[in-house]
């Protein structure tokens, strides 16, 4: 469904993607790990559209979006969580996923009129299942800025979803969270994937090891290595340069 054919970004001297490949496919949880630096959050830009590619295609369903803006590939079916949250702090819970919802409809029929003034009874129903899906019932109406950082982020993903994506781009959805909040988050995707692909940046090896099929290892802009988490685990060229010579990656499985 997602081909990144011989993608490049770079920023001035610096090679933040190079020549990069690789294919998603549907239902997939695609995930990336790498060290810091290694390129992961341009490629999530250039995936959704923040940046333009130096050179290369970004090819969604068959069709070619490296030169679309990002609202555009929005609507084709493209929605992302961003390393750093950005949510929109002084709207409500609720508000922050009515925005989301709406963002994806054309405003030109008498129907979106209602949906853009919250009377669609329609609307109202698939808010509160997202507020469901991210357990989130009892803050619909707290500013988004109150909320905990764990429950920032969960957030932030149900308002992605809310854009009802085919392709779900999550950068680092588990940073900074407690063990308990990732394995709820783990249980969340887990979830979401049965429905659309989604494609997780993270570099926390055992994080992705319990949730993704296939892993990249990205290093300078590149793909080092693909395969399954077990695979990627045991590959001396990825501990190597990923973790320092004699690391070892801990199994949680
Ligand atoms: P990662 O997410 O894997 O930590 P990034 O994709 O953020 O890595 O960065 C890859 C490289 O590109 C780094 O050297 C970084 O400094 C550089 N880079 C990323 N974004 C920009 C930008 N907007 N302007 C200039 N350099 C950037
Ligand atoms: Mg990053």
């Amino acid at each position: 469904m997602l081909k990144i054919k011989s993608i490049s970004k770079h920023f001035g001297g610096v090679k933040a993607l190079n020549e990069l490949n690789l294919e998603v496919g549907e239902g997939e949880i695609f995930g990336v790990i790498g060290p810091n630096g290694s390129g992961k959050s341009t490629l999530i830009n250039v995936i959704c559209g923040i940046f333009l590619p130096t050179k290369g295609d970004v090819i969604f369903e068959g069709q070619i979006l490296s030169e679309k803006p990002t609202h555009q590939r929005l609507k084709k079916g493209i929605a992302r969580t961003f390393q750093n949250i950005r949510l929109f702090p002084n709207l409500t819970v609720w508000q922050n996923l009515w925005v989301a919802r709406n963002s994806v409809e054309d405003i030109k029929t008498e129907s979106s009129f209602y949906r853009w003034f919250g009377k669609s009874s329609i609307v109202k129903k698939e808010i509160e299942k997202m507020l469901e899906f991210s357990n989130l019932e009892n803050r619909a109406d707290e500013l988004a800025s109150s909320l905990a950082f764990g429950e920032q982020r969960r957030l932030e993903l149900a308002r992605a979803v809310a854009t009802k994506p085919r392709l779900l781009l999550l950068d680092e959805p588990a940073a900074g969270m407690t063990v308990s909040e990732r394995a709820v988050t783990i249980k969340l995707l887990k979830e979401l994937s049965k429905t659309r692909s989604v494609v997780v940046v993270e570099h926390d090896m055992e994080f992705i090891s319990r949730l993704c099929n296939p892993v990249i290892v990205m290093a300078e802009g590149s793909v080092l290595f693909e395969g399954t988490s077990d695979e990627v685990k045991k590959d001396e060229k990825v501990i190597e340069s990923y973790l320092g010579r004699g690391a070892k990656l801990k199994d949680e499985n």
